[in-house]
């Protein structure tokens, strides 16, 4: 097979060779490179940068780019993000039955699917089916226990793969955030993908999040990644609303025995040691796993459940922290140069 080698010239900095010496500079580049591409015994493909245009080293330091400006979603009061650092921690299922809490709580809620690569809220809400379009450009959200929910998992296949680069996820995401019907809402949830990647940064970049509340399972594991997962939020000035510890403790239906089997306490501990709150301990429950996965979430099909009750408590405690403007902001640091 055929190999070729693309190099980018740099012309070497005017320290080395002045400025009326750049042509000769640049000849001493391509030249040096087609040594190299003939060890290596590929053809030579070279990008030339017309001369004006190449910006040397003496010349100042351009100035970083700014940040892009963070633009409300119009109707839409409030935005919070639930993240972990990794996935399979309960996250989504945290973020639906938040969204069911702050809608008993007798709000108008939206549940935006930020999780491009794995969108569980399809099911977890029981929705299936393409959405519909308004006009050229809007979609309009489904709807269901009284929360308007949009997903790209409405528009592929359950068993698709997205194989998709950042650029295509960030247009995605945008588009899920920008060009669907939320109408007026009073919060609008955001389940977003495991990690600290371009999703995230996307979205603390370019809506103005009222916060992020983190999942997090007890043991060290997954506290390692959730503290990743904190320390970007606070990079980029996101409040932290606080710390959900999940799948905390199994109760033994046979038993009644309560076993720890991813530890106990971590996640609480981690909110102590970063003075964020810690909104509480959901244990892992056959109840959740179930109700979840047959899309009658515990929160709309069993309000009056201890398990129900304990995420309403985490949805009142977070609506009070954002309407109190409430929540943890990154302290600021006194730099010495
Ligand atoms: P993530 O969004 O972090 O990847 P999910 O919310 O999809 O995680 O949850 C992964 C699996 O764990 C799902 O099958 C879900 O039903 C189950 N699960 C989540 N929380 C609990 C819990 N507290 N008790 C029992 N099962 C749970």
């Amino acid at each position: 097979m055929r190999k070729t080698l693309v190099y980018f010239i740099k012309i070497p900095s005017t320290a080395r060779f002045p400025d009326r010496d750049r042509a000769f500079a640049r000849h001493w580049s391509v030249n040096s490179l087609r040594r190299k591409a003939s060890l290596c015994a590929v053809p030579l493909v070279t990008y030339k940068e017309p001369l004006r245009r190449t910006r040397v080293a003496t010349q100042p330091t351009p100035q970083a780019r700014p940040m892009p400006r963070a633009v409300g979603i119009p109707g839409v009061k409030h935005v919070v993000a639930v993240a972990s650092g990794k996935g399979g921690v309960g996250k989504s299922t945290t973020s639906c039955n938040l969204a069911l809490g702050f809608a008993a709580l007798g709000l108008k809620v939206g549940m935006l699917d930020a999780d491009v690569y794995g969108p569980s809220q399809p099911r977890l809400f029981g929705l299936h089916g393409k959405p519909r379009t308004i006009g050229a450009r809007m979609i309009e959200p489904k709807e269901r226990f009284g929360v308007k929910v949009m997903s790209i998992g409405f528009l592929v296949d359950e068993d698709t793969a997205m194989i998709w680069r950042g650029a295509m996820v960030i247009q995605a995401v945008t588009q899920l955030l920008r060009e669907v019907a939320w109408g007026d809402l009073d919060v609008m949830v955001v389940d977003m993908p495991p990690g600290t990647g371009d999703v995230q940064l996307t979205m603390a970049q370019q809506v103005p999040l009222a916060g992020a509340v983190i999942v997090s399972t007890p043991q060290d594991i997954a506290l390692i990644d959730a503290r990743r997962a904190i320390g970007m939020f606070q990079k980029v000035n996101i409040p932290i609303l606080g710390i959900v510890e999940n799948m905390s403790g199994f109760c033994c239906p046979a038993c009644n025995k309560v076993t720890s089997i991813f530890g106990q306490g971590g996640a609480r501990a981690e909110a102590e040691k970063i003075g964020a709150p810690f909104l509480g301990e959901i244990p892992l429950h056959m109840t959740i796993r179930a109700t979840s996965d047959e899309g009658r979430p515990v929160v709309a099909t069993a309000p009056e459940s201890h398990h129900a009750q304990s995420y309403i408590t985490i949805a009142t405690q977070v609506w009070s922290a954002i309407e109190t403007g409430g929540a943890l902001k990154p302290a600021p640091r006194i730099v010495f140069e």
